[in-house]
């Protein structure tokens, strides 16, 4: 595992490694040789699903790499295929990189506004003589193209493909077809306008590529205007040229594509935009592709894109993620050129070390049992003074109720404890945080069903809020709420949507919804916490002692099935255990052998 490092600037524009980053470099290059006067990027979504965590990846390096070289960076919406693109994704991507913390201020463009500028294009490239109308089915353009086969030394080849038998078409002729292609007097698929490269290219993108294909789509902007599409291949290095974006950065499985990036850029002459990859952000226990994603959300697997358990931006916002857990995650990570995996405990690491410092402690049992202090008076009721966060002497402190009947966590009792069991069993005793040490005296049990219903107990009143008498030791401490004043929440936790490290990866005729966790999501109904949660805002966050940090759920609306909902709804983020420091401390102890 690479051991991260945070870079001294903060953007983490230097690879894990150390080693300086290899597009600032690229690009102080092209300043210095002044093939670029000034930096312009763009993040380009294609509207079809909502972002993910590797497009946080993506648009911190487009936005990061233009602040650090005073330039600007675009949102364009990459929205030339009909088919899957849509208004409400264009307001999801918007909203998410918004709240990411990213601004494009009036810089927001859409591929589709630029459908006459690609066509004229694409008429100039037909007037040159380097683009044909081709009646060669789509399949039958992929049989001429040919594929790359293995010889018996396991080495891949690409034989050479074959030409059309309608490359050769005049220009008058394909300037003619190809007005009448746009005219909408060919049936869909019928014809397709192809770029006239080189069939025998080992590169099978420059084998002829398709630059328009007839499609009767209607488009979500441009309505039935259009009856041709242009081919990403075609119109991304145009569009970049159009808006006049120096530096086009993009994940490595663009790099095959970038021959075919330049071609265009030469033979539209136009602004010469650069492409650069990067590698892309892998994690494990995730998939990280949009296609995937969508079936989750359509096939109901998930409640929708921004189900908690969701690597979107939404579903991390929903489960309690900050932004700046995020950045700082994805800015220590860093840009490589070289595909890795990152473990998801890093994230929950960095989410960790941000939520410490800001969120105030409260004290909720999640599987609540009760505990009876019998030499505690009926209606006494005392108050006791709880530190708000003990990383942050302003949070201050709050008022919290001791009472004679109290929550605890079912766990944090037993009958017949195991070894090295501290908390309560009968004969031992504990702290109650910020109150008193109690004594098990007993417990009652549900005569039918044998359940332990309330355990039982004497308070040692000389031991208030820490005072230990006699120098009297217990080995724990616990968290509890008082049963008078606890206020009943919903808390729903969630572990990892997919089991296998790599959920991709299956065996021949699997898919990954084989590896799908079924108990990615525990409901609890009904958990008690302490009265301040009462007023806890959508989208608060908390540390619930012990147990890891919670969010009062953002967009959980207050109806169930018609009814108001009585119980805020609180969703777990991360729990409290490091699993990153113990990887850490593993590959250390590894390096040592
Ligand atoms: P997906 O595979 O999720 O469908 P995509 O590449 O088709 O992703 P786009 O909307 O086209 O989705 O992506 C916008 C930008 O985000 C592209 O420049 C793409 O390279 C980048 N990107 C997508 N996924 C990742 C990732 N996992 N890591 C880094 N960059 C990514
Ligand atoms: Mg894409």
């Amino acid at each position: 595992m690479k051991k991260m490092e945070k870079t001294k600037d903060g953007t983490g524009l230097t690879e894990c490694t150390g080693s300086s980053d290899f597009i600032s470099e690229f690009i102080k290059e092209d300043l210095k040789s002044g093939r670029f006067s000034c930096v312009h990027t763009r993040f380009p979504p294609e509207p079809n699903g909502w972002l993910h965590i590797g497009h946080c990846k993506a648009f911190f390096v487009d936005f990061s790499m233009a602040e650090r070289f005073g330039g600007t960076c675009n949102l364009r919406f990459d929205d030339t295929n009909p088919e899957k693109e849509d208004i409400s994704y264009v307001e999801a991507i918007k909203r998410d990189v918004k709240w990411m913390g990213y601004d494009w201020e009036d810089r927001e463009y859409y591929a589709s506004d630029y459908y006459d500028y690609l066509y004229d294009l694409a008429v100039k490239i037909i007037k040159k003589g380097h683009a044909y109308v081709d009646d060669l089915s789509e399949d039958a353009i992929s049989e001429y193209r040919g594929t790359a086969v293995a010889d018996k030394h396991n080495i891949t080849e690409t034989p050479p493909g074959k030409n059309s038998p309608w490359r050769d078409r005049s220009v008058e002729e394909n300037l003619d077809l190809f007005a009448r292609m746009r005219a909408g007097e060919f049936a869909d698929g019928a014809k397709t306008l192809r770029a006239k490269i080189d069939m025998t290219d080992p590169n099978l993108l420059l084998r002829d590529p398709v630059m328009y294909r007839i499609r009767r789509e209607t488009h979500y902007r441009t309505g039935n205007t259009w009856c041709i599409y242009p081919m990403y291949d075609f119109q991304h290095p145009l569009s970049d040229a159009k808006e006049g974006i120096t530096h086009s950065l993009c994940s490595m499985e663009y790099e095959i594509h970038r021959p075919l990036y330049e071609w265009f850029i030469r033979e539209a002459e136009v602004f010469p935009s650069r492409q650069i990859e990067f590698a892309r952000l892998n994690m494990t226990h995730t998939v990280l592709s949009k296609r995937w994603l969508l079936k989750l959300v359509q096939e109901q697997y998930v409640s929708g894109w921004d189900d908690p358990r969701m690597p979107t931006i939404a579903g991390l916002r929903r489960r309690g993620y900050t932004p700046e857990a995020i950045r700082d995650f994805i800015s220590q990570v860093g840009i490589a050129k070289t595909d890795s995996m990152v473990d998801i405990a890093f994230l929950e690491y960095c989410l960790r070390q941000d939520l410490n410092k800001r969120s105030p402690r409260v004290m909720v049992a999640l599987h609540p049992l009760k505990l009876i202090i019998e030499n505690w008076e009926v209606d006494r009721v005392e108050e006791l003074e709880a530190v708000n966060n003990p990383e942050d002497p302003a949070a201050g402190t709050r008022t919290i109720y001791f009472s004679r009947e109290l929550w605890i966590e079912q766990d944090d009792f037993a009958e017949a404890p195991p070894p090295k069991y501290f908390r309560l069993f009968p004969g031992n005793s504990v702290r109650l945080r910020y109150g008193y040490i109690v004594t098990c005296t007993g417990f009652d049990k549900d005569p039918s069903t044998g359940e332990i219903i309330a355990v039982r107990g004497t308070y040692d009143r000389e031991t208030k809020g820490g005072n230990a008498p006699d120098n009297r030791k217990v080995k724990s401490t616990i968290h509890w709420v008082s049963a008078t004043h606890g206020v009943p929440i919903e808390v729903r936790v969630y572990d990892y949507l997919f089991g296998a490290e790599r959920p991709m990866d299956v065996p021949v005729g699997g898919t990954f919804l084989d590896n799908l966790n079924h108990h990615s999501l525990e409901v609890i109904p009904t958990a008690y916490a302490e009265p301040c949660l009462a007023q806890a805002l959508p989208g608060d966050r908390f540390q619930f002692e012990r147990l890891g940090y919670f969010v009062r759920d953002p967009d959980m609306d207050s109806a169930v099935e018609g009814k108001a909902r009585t119980k805020p709804v609180f969703n777990k983020t991360v729990g409290l255990r490091d699993t990153w420091a113990k990887i850490e401390q593993k590959s250390a102890q590894e390096g040592k052998k």
